[in-house]
C-alpha cells in the first residue's frame, strides 16, 4: 500500500513549497492538506490555503482550535498587539506558544484516523525568528512522542529545515511551485498586495531577490 501524508498547509510560502514537496513524494493521491482556523487574525490565510490546495489538487480539510485566541498575548492573534521584530534575546511577538506542537499533535491525529503515518510540515531552524517549536530536536522529539503516544511509527518531514529563505525558493522553482505562489499569504499585517514592510514580507522579498526570480505575488 503507498504511504500516505498529510501536510499543514497554513497558506504561506513555504507550506505550499512542502505540499508539492509532498506531491513529488507521495503522489498526487497519496496527499492531504491539514489547515487550522485558529483564530488568527487575518483570514485571507485561510483563503489562500483553500485556493493553493484547489490549484494542487488534494483534499483540504479545515480544523477550528480558537485557543491561541484565548490565550492571547502575541500579534498573530490579538489585533491590540503590533508586529515587532525581537529585541536582544527575545522571541518576536509573533511567536504564538506551543503553535507548531499542537498543529502536528492534531495533524498526526488526523492522519491516524486515515491511516497515514507521514506528516510534513514548513518549519526551517534557518533565516528565521528563532521559534524554538522550528527546530530539528524538537520535532524529533514530537516524532517520538506521537510514535509513542498512538502506537503507530510517524515520521514528521521537513523539507525546508537546513534551507536558507533563497534556496526554498529555488525548490518551489523545482518542484514546479512557483506559479501557485501568486496565491500564498506572508504578510504578518494581512495586506494584500503585501505591505513590504513586517519581518514576514522582508524574509520573503530577500528570498526571491537572492534567488533572481520574480515574485507572482509582486505582479497581481
Ligand atoms: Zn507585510
Amino acid at each position: 500500500m503507498d504511504r500516505k501524508a498529510v501536510v499543514v498547509l497554513s497558506g504561506g510560502q513555504d507550506s505550499t513549497t512542502c505540499l508539492y514537496w509532498a506531491l513529488e513524494q507521495f503522489g498526487a493521491d497519496n496527499v492531504e492538506a491539514l489547515s487550522f482556523d485558529y483564530g488568527q487574525r487575518h483570514r485571507i490565510e485561510l483563503e489562500c490555503a483553500a485556493k493553493v490546495a484547489n490549484l494542487a489538487g488534494v483534499e483540504q480539510t479545515t480544523l477550528p482550535i480558537d485557543t491561541f485566541a484565548a490565550l492571547g498575548g502575541n500579534a498573530l492573534t490579538d489585533s491590540a498587539i503590533g508586529v515587532e521584530d525581537a529585541a536582544g534575546d527575545s522571541l518576536p511577538n509573533t511567536f504564538v506558544p506551543g503553535r507548531n506542537l499542537i498543529f502536528l499533535t492534531f495533524a498526526a491525529a488526523f492522519a491516524w484516523q486515515r491511516d497515514a503515518s507521514d506528516l510534513v510540515a514548513g518549519v526551517a531552524q534557518t533565516d528565521y525568528s528563532g521559534y524554538p517549536d522550528c527546530r530539528r530536536a524538537t520535532i524529533d522529539a514530537l516524532e517520538q512522542s506521537l510514535t509513542l503516544g498512538m502506537e503507530r511509527t510517524f515520521r514528521i518531514h521537513t523539507p525546508l529545515m537546513s534551507l536558507t529563505k533563497k534556496e526554498t525558493v529555488e525548490l518551489a522553482r523545482d518542484l514546479g511551485a512557483l506559479d501557485v505562489m501568486a496565491s500564498t499569504h506572508t504578510c504578518y499585517n494581512g495586506q494584500r498586495p503585501p505591505c513590504g514592510e513586517c519581518p514576514a514580507c522582508r524574509l520573503r522579498a530577500r528570498g526571491f531577490l537572492e534567488a533572481g526570480i520574480a515574485d507572482p505575488l509582486d505582479s497581481i
